[in-house]
């Protein structure tokens, strides 16, 4: 199990005051989960603790980290909102109650409603690090799903599918997304999972062999065509999208080109097109399988350029060349604006399979004059929100695609989701939609017009309210009622929405004999 030192460790140069709030919360967590297990018999603890290790690790900051500790003490123990607040901060407490308004959403098996869900996912995250603790909350589950009961490990690998895979795409964190992807693929599709295995293994053999032989010859190539300060690594396509590829192909492995990928990362754009000249000249490319992300990336932000080529040898490979920069985005998506760390600068010509990436220091505002490390902090704990907008027309894009009206269309979505309405849930995690402003007469309106009817109180995230209290995405809200209560013509003033306000005439009039 991850330890508190091991979490830090992870982080780059964390103040004092940081660490100890890491080895507070850290303890905090330990002993609010004392008595829970995990299903492998493992204590929960080992959980929080790998979630912040990964994230840790991934650059997020130490409230990030400290949050990711504490994600599970509300849902999972007697601690309560208030005593979080006071012992780790406003700050800290938001991002805690954001990941378990999170845990509410949940995906019931009808792919009618993945779109909206993804875009309730969304708008009640409402910080981009919620959204990053989320993922990496699932990943860790997802890399210990074998431990949960049968009929329950269906259900989270089909949501980790349908619901998570997309938003870690959209987010552009493509290791994120390939690992959820290759974990849940086995639980949801067994028997092309079993295909797909086979018909790799039939066709690359023993391709790891292969690609080092290949990757040899290649950096030999580019070292003696004076390239400094490159990289070169390898790797198969996941399983998962390669079966997104071979449906396409009608099953035929022998198209799918990108299944033995090398990936060049250099330092510069220009060093990019270089490498690039450089690779065609060694190796003979397939004419038309050019494309330039650099010059015109994909949706996500994504950037390289890929050719395929044929080596020396026969091997069909597709070259990945891009910069560090680039690379980092690439893992990492959305994420990589917000941390600590960029991957290693100084590493020259060594090579490393995928996902070694070892990240270093990163200095994003070493040109402005910022003298307090604490201030540099705050700077990049607050980037996030900064970022949001660019996200979400990212987030747009998706809607995009078979749209003639594009930008229209997405500041639509923008209106719709994120001005105009707000997302609500009952205590079960029903979704409820309603417009800004909406109270709790027309929450219990919307749910049924005998519950706004007998409407006695509400409770917002389990804490009594007015019942003009304005409601908020993501709150939980829970209607009581009684037979005597009714309706008061004060109500019409209070509410939003038309049903509401339908009802409530309906109800006055019928009373006063109407
Ligand atoms: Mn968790």
């Amino acid at each position: 199990m991850k330890s508190a030192q091991d979490i830090i460790s992870q982080m780059s140069s964390p103040s004092d005051e940081n660490r100890a709030l890491i080895n507070k919360a850290y303890e905090f967590a330990a002993e609010a989960h004392k008595n829970h297990k995990r299903y492998s018999g493992e204590p929960y603890l080992s959980h929080i603790a790998a979630v912040a290790f990964k994230l840790a690790e991934m650059g997020m900051g130490p409230r990030t980290v400290i949050a990711a500790l504490l994600h599970d003490v509300i849902e999972d123990t007697e601690v309560t909102s208030e005593e979080l607040g006071k012992e780790f901060g406003d700050e800290v407490l938001f991002l805690v109650e954001g990941v378990t308004k999170l845990s509410a959403v949940r995906y019931y098996g009808s792919d009618r409603h993945n779109e909206s869900l993804r875009k309730l996912f969304v708008a009640t995250s409402q910080d981009i690090r919620v959204l990053i603790i989320k993922l990496v909350d699932r990943l860790h589950n997802m890399q210990t799903l074998e431990h949960i009961p049968k009929e329950k490990q269906q259900r989270i690998a089909r949501e980790t599918l349908e619901i998570y895979v997309p938003i870690a795409h959209r987010l552009g964190m493509g290791r994120v997304r390939k690992e959820l992807e290759d974990l849940a693929f086995p639980y949801v599709y067994e028997e092309h999972h079993k295909r797909v295995c086979e018909l790799l293994e039939k066709r690359t053999g023993k391709s790891n062999e292969v690609l080092e032989k290949e990757r040899k010859i290649l950096q030999k190539r580019l070292a003696d065509s004076n390239l400094i300060d490159f990289n070169t690594s390898y790797r198969v396509k996941g399983l998962y999208s390669l079966y997104q590829k071979l449906k396409r192909k009608e099953w035929d492995i022998n198209s799918v080109y990108d299944l033995l990928a090398m990936r060049v990362v250099v330092a510069t754009v220009e060093d990019c097109y270089r490498a690039l000249g450089i690779v065609h000249e060694l190796w003979r490319p397939l004419p038309s399988r050019v494309k330039d992300y650099i010059a015109f990336p994909k949706p996500n932000g994504y950037q390289s350029i890929h050719t395929t080529v044929t080596t020396t040898n026969g091997t069909i490979l597709e070259i990945q060349i891009r910069t560090r920069k680039m690379h980092h985005e690439a893992e990492f998506g959305i994420a990589s604006h917000i941390t600590y760390k960029t991957p290693d600068v100084a590493s020259t010509n060594g090579s490393s399979r995928f996902g070694n990436l070892v990240p270093t220091l990163f200095r994003p505002f070493s040109n402005r004059q910022v003298k307090h490390t604490k201030d540099l902090e705050d700077l990049r704990e607050k980037a996030p929100k900064e970022k949001i907008p660019e996200w979400i027309n990212q987030i747009g894009e998706m809607y995009t695609k078979d749209k003639t009206t594009g930008s229209e269309f997405m500041a639509d979505m923008r209106e719709d989701f994120f001005s105009y309405r707000i997302f609500v849930f009952t205590p079960h995690g029903d979704v409820v939609d309603l417009p800004v402003g909406a109270t709790p007469i027309d929450f219990a309106y919307a749910i049924h017009s005998e519950i706004g009817d007998h409407m006695f109180g509400a409770k917002v995230n389990q804490k009594l309210v007015q019942l003009d209290t304005e409601l908020k995405n993501g709150d939980i809200v829970e209607i009581e009622t009684k037979k005597s209560s009714k309706p008061s013509p004060r109500w019409l003033e209070i509410v939003k929405t038309s049903l509401a306000r339908r009802h409530i005439r309906s109800y006055l009039n019928d009373a006063n004999g109407i």
